[in-house]
């Protein structure tokens, strides 16, 4: 393993433009359950699972009924977020961003961790359990800004966004609902240019997140392709090196989607990985 992480320091401290994609692996060591591991919120209650599944159904025939409904649930599948510190791992993403290291964490979790460690430009693939969003402009708002229990009380749910006067609905993305545009659109911009992709704690297998990895490999053999094909100049483009720190070898590894895998916890490689390439920073300064 020290052997994989020397190696991702040099090609991470080479690249010019660096991404990481994370995912529940992440949360999971800060005591977020995942939903479909041994011990996942759903493998434990498929019911969980089916209501899940039909949730945005309803919102969409009936916003205000689901507000209704939520209220009425304080606390969700994933238990009482507030309390949640982040771990090690988001912290090591903090310190790569400081280093200029890297350019743009994008996540499939909604725990807000990576913001609370301090990671600046963090892209929400699937929302942030700490917001509302309206449905129509996409303007994020905090709970505080809607009284929603009184809204509850009048009989005025759903919340109507300020602007636009659209409905409001939690931030967080749920199943068949379509990932907001702004954080598609952005999150397809960061993967089109860069040349270094880390993948940490996801196995990448719920679309369309799991497209990104794959975007950016596609990428890569199109434009040798291009290139052996003598129809383009052979144009300098960044060759995508795309590794995984993950506790097990994923579907990106068994499709030859990664260029290795660190097989491990978020937690302790990500740590280690910060120091190697502090290293080979300082050096290539000194
Ligand atoms: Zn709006």
């Amino acid at each position: 393993m020290q052997e994989l992480i020397e190696r991702a320091a040099t090609d991470l401290a080479a690249a010019s433009y660096a991404v990481a994609l994370t995912g529940a692996g992440m949360s999971t060591e800060s005591g977020i359950p995942d939903f479909r591991g041994p011990q996942g919120v759903w493998t434990k209650d498929p019911d969980a699972e089916r209501r899940a599944y039909l949730s945005y159904e309803r919102f969409v025939a009936d916003p205000g009924a689901w507000w209704k409904e939520r209220l009425s649930a304080p606390i969700g599948a994933l238990g009482s977020l507030e309390k949640t510190e982040p771990n090690p791992g988001h912290r090591a993403l903090v310190e790569l961003e400081k280093l200029g290291a890297l350019r743009c964490v994008i996540t499939q979790n909604i725990d807000n961790l990576h913001k609370k460690a301090g990671s600046r430009k963090v892209l929400e693939y699937h929302g942030n359990a700490f917001l509302l969003r309206c449905m129509n402009c996409n303007a994020r708002f905090d709970f505080g800004e809607f009284d929603l229990q009184k809204l509850n009380e009048e009989g005025k749910l759903p919340p109507r966004c300020p602007d636009c006067g659209s409905v409001v609905k939690s931030d967080t993305v749920s199943f068949g609902e379509p990932i907001p545009q702004d954080v598609a659109r952005q999150s397809l911009g960061e993967v089109v240019k860069c040349d270094f992709m880390l993948i940490c704690g996801t196995s990448a297998v719920v679309y369309p997140f799991a497209a990104l990895p794959r975007t950016a490999r596609a990428r890569r053999a199109e434009k040798e392709r291009e290139a052996l094909s003598g129809l383009v100049a052979v144009e300098r483009l960044p060759a995508v090196t795309i590794v995984e720190i993950n506790a097990e070898p994923t579907p990106l590894t068994l499709e030859g989607v990664s260029d290795y895998l660190i097989q491990g916890n978020t937690g302790d490689v990500l740590p280690q990985l910060v120091e190697r390439v502090k290293a080979k920073m300082g050096a290539a300064k000194g």
